[in-house]
């Protein structure tokens, strides 16, 4: 149960699909405009002026370029008809290297011609790749065009080829400090983004939570007291209310786990010992423990320096990280809890032998009712997340092979 994956999945991709769409229009419109100005300019009516330059058409590929460049166009309107907007960018810029490097081959290999450099949309295809912002991409155009250089300078064995060289490195990486800029934004946004939309998820499942689990407590109250009071009037009549009663009690720590992420929590600091709350902790999940033949072992310094928390929540905490380290470990193994002192931070892990975490497992952990136990609820250590919170602490889950190592990290004093 994790919600609907394949609806968010969707919703992204269209999302992208429209970026990509923006871009690429961008880009084109772009690379017309800069292209056409260019060619005016360059080869129509400077030489108007009589400046000796030679016009296009009688020039290497001459006409046959601007039937490349106008030919891709509708091929591009077709691909983002299509739907398939993402492999345009790289149409023109790998067509773009093909034919300048035929066309300058035809203009100056085996000629006294010195080499002239460069078209204006090379300029216009490394400033603006970072639009599309995408590593690939940029390094496709960046390294092309340096290479194609580099292979003209060979070729040719000119040293012209060194002022464009130069001149596109540095543009070049102008282009990554934008497109890594680009990047580390988007990142921010995103993570601000899914934040919220965690928190808003919480809200609502908090107050739902909430309102379920007040409902239930009362009639479960009350179940509870007349499934006891059974048990207490007809002792030897059937083995069932024991387990009447452990279900019963299954159901009310769920209500709990509930009520707890619904209401905000007013946290009562005191000034406990860890020992002292560890070892509770400890002697409520023994027969667990004991049952599947996992043995504990607590190594910290005694005594350690009283912790200002709310004991009850640090309680329920440490309950609800213990047992998941004893249900990771069906088999038995060990439970090795540590307790470090650090400045004024107490750090406290938690290690188990069990089967650890894998990584799509990872990405979805601490999700309201993310579980992968049969009997699970899901809502532990989105409940130990928040206790942890509401302490100004850190958490930290490590899932490997060999265990996991879960970290927890709680200021000693409180300001
Ligand atoms: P629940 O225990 O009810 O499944 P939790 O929120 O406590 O809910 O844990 C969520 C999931 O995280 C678990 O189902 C399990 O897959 C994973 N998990 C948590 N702790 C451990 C651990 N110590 N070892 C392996 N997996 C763990
Ligand atoms: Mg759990």
């Amino acid at each position: 149960p994790k919600g609907v994956p394949g609806m968010k999945g969707s919703s992204t991709r269209l999302k992208l699909f429209y970026e990509e769409k923006k871009a690429i229009q961008l880009f084109l419109w772009l690379f017309y405009i800069f292209f056409i100005s260019f060619e005016l300019i360059y080869y129509y009516i400077y030489p108007y002026y009589g400046n000796g330059v030679i016009t296009r058409p009688n020039q290497g590929l001459g006409f046959w370029i601007y039937i490349i460049n106008f030919g891709l166009l509708p091929l591009a309107i077709y691909l983002i008809k299509k739907g398939n907007p993402y492999i345009i960018k790289y149409l023109y810029i790998y067509s773009f290297l093909l034919w300048d490097t035929i066309h300058n081959f035809l203009l100056y290999y085996g000629k006294d011609e010195s080499f002239a450099a460069g078209d204006i949309v090379e300029v216009v295809f490394i400033l603006f790749s970072p639009i599309f912002v995408n590593k690939k991409y940029f390094w496709t155009v960046s390294l092309g065009m340096v290479l194609k250089y580099v292979f003209f300078g060979v070729i040719l064995l000119d040293l012209e080829v060194l002022v464009p060289l130069f001149i596109y490195i540095i543009l070049s990486a102008i282009a990554f400090v934008i497109l890594n800029r680009f990047e580390s934004y988007i990142e921010s946004v995103n993570k601000a983004h899914e934040e919220l939309r965690r928190k808003e998820k919480l809200a609502v499942i908090g107050q739902m939570a909430a309102a379920i689990g007040h409902e239930i407590r009362n009639p479960l109250s009350s179940l509870k007291g007349f499934t006891q009071l059974q048990h207490e009037n007809y002792p030897n009549t059937n083995d069932f209310y024991p387990i009447m009663i452990q279900e019963i009690d299954r159901i009310n720590s769920i209500v709990n786990d509930l009520m707890t992420l619904g209401k905000p929590k007013i946290v009562q600091f005191s000034k406990v010992g860890i020992e002292e709350i560890i070892d509770y902790t400890l002697s409520l999940t023994k027969h667990l423990a004991e049952r599947q033949g996992i043995t504990t072992e607590t190594i910290m310094e005694r005594p350690s320096p009283p912790l200002d928390c709310d004991p009850k929540q640090l309680k329920q905490l440490f309950i609800n990280l213990i047992k998941n380290a004893i249900e990771s470990m069906p088999n038995g193994g060990k439970i090795t809890i540590t307790v470090k002192v650090e400045g004024n931070k107490m750090n406290i892990s938690i290690q188990d032998e069990g089967g650890g975490i894998s990584d799509e497992d990872f990405l979805n952990i601490g999700e309201p009712f993310f579980t992968t136990k049969k009997e699970g609820t899901g809502l532990g250590l989105m409940v130990s997340n928040q206790i942890i919170k509401d302490h100004f602490g850190e958490f930290y889950i490590n899932g490997f092979e060999k265990g996991t190592l879960v970290k927890v990290m709680l200021p000693i004093n409180q300001k």
